[in-house]
């Protein structure tokens, strides 16, 4: 999503599930949203088959990552472009073996890039027209919203920062859904009219039908196009899905590509922990989502930088507290640890006996510090102090951040 909408990027950035193209492209055929015949190779024979498969002498061949820009991005071997036409079997084999195994750097993936496993064979459309059609679910309107443009394509971020006005924002009303003369409005605001006026409106039906019945946070369609034959299709196709939901989409679940996660975030969604992966020194562990903002804000304030957030919950058991300090010693930028736990309904001499456990589980290769603070805080604070571990007590969240980054300095 480019940033034209401040506030999606802040929803969006908060553990959204992504998807690939050639996934979103199955689902939007299930909802009835036209988009070009193709399917997905992992190697450079399988695209030869699809290829052969699609007969037809008009071919894309399409690298699948979890970004966007592939059209103007580069492979580290120097190969130009992850969005390739072609007119043979052959010549989409070869394409394919220049993609797969190889990694494409675009302006949505950082300097790294993004390993390409896959790529998407698709019969390609000769474009008459570009536009940009996509459904956001907005915060501050409390709805979904649909942003159109007619210069969607490959600039649409330019198009965005420097002629804002050229994005039509329609705001619709969640209880009533799209309306058929929203639909229209739509359609003639893209200048989809006469015999595309009718598909248009089922594109734009069948996406609100699909955004809302998938719990999407974002449907992205860059760009909708005009063929030359006169239909109007999906070319590409952007979701993201909120995660909190996902629970009832396991048909949804099973797109997931977990190599284009976060491995730390993987690996701490297997216990069951809400974990935030960042790129500072100061790794935290913390009970209860606020006090997992505040210890983060307060290392911050101390003059450090937290490498993560990281909520355990309420009811956090040893296991959990263990794997949790597994997923923060990982981590090689971590040069400290910060533990702020307040014993509410679990109890500190509980919380001290599992961090205990847990320490001598891992052995700790950094600093450890420990704010303990509730129900048993002195009996919690006595366990810790008997274990003989190399912990460093703090008195309290102020204390605590000055302790954990001096010793992260003292760390280096
Ligand atoms: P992105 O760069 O990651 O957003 O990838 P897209 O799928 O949007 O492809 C980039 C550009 O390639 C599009 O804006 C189109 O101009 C072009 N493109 C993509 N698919 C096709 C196709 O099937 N036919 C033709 N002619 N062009 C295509
Ligand atoms: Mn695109």
């Amino acid at each position: 999503m480019f940033d034209a909408h401040p506030q999606f990027l802040s929803a969006e950035g908060y553990t959204a599930m992504n998807i690939h193209e050639y996934q979103a492209k199955e689902l939007m055929l299930k909802y009835g949203v036209a988009t070009p015949p193709g399917a997905v190779a992992g190697t450079a024979e399988e695209a030869e088959a699809v290829a052969k498969s699609l007969n037809t002498t008009d071919l894309v061949i399409k690298a699948q990552i979890h970004a966007g820009g592939r059209g103007k991005g580069t492979f580290t071997n120097g190969f130009k472009g992850g969005v390739h036409l072609c007119k043979t079997a052959a010549e989409a084999k070869d394409l394919a073996s220049k993609m797969i195994g190889q990694t494409l750097v675009t302006i949505q993936t950082g300097e790294a890039g993004k390993l390409v496993s896959k790529v998407l064979v698709g019969q390609s459309k000769e474009i008459a027209r570009e536009l940009y059609f996509a459904i956001v679910l907005d915060r501050e309107a409390q709805a979904p919203v649909i942003i159109a443009s007619t210069r969607g394509g490959m600039n649409i971020e330019d198009v965005a920062h420097e002629t804002p006005e050229l994005l039509l924002h329609m705001r619709v009303d969640p209880a009533l859904g799209l309306q058929p003369y929203e639909a229209r409005k739509l359609a003639e605001y893209l200048d989809l009219k006469g015999d595309l006026l009718k598909p248009a409106c089922a594109i734009f039906h069948a996406l609100y039908k699909c955004f809302i019945a998938t719990d999407c946070s974002l449907v992205e369609i860059n760009p909708l196009v005009v063929t030359k034959q006169n239909e109007v299709m999906a070319l590409d196709a952007k979701f993201n899905f909120d995660d909190n939901a996902m629970f009832r989409h396991p048909d949804i679940m099973a797109y997931r590509d977990i190599t284009e996660e976060d491995p730390r975030e993987v690996e701490a969604s297997k216990f069951g922990l809400s974990y935030i992966g960042l790129d500072g020194n100061i790794a935290c562990l913390v009970n209860g989502a606020g006090l997992a903002m505040g210890t983060m804000d307060i290392i911050q304030y101390a003059g450090g930088r937290p490498a993560n957030f990281l909520d355990v919950g309420g009811g956090a058991n040893e296991q959990q507290v263990t794997e949790a300090f597994k997923i923060l010693v990982s981590d090689k930028n971590v040069k400290a640890i910060l533990v702020n736990i307040f014993g509410g309904i679990m109890k500190c001499d509980t919380i001290a006996q599992g961090i205990i456990n847990a320490v001598k589980a891992v052995s700790l290769p950094v600093p450890l510090v420990v704010r303990l603070e509730g129900t048993n805080v002195a009996a919690g604070k006595k366990l810790l102090q008997e274990s003989n571990l190399p912990i460093i007590a703090a008195d309290d969240l102020a204390d605590a951040a000055k302790k954990v980054v001096a010793a992260a300095l003292g760390n280096k």
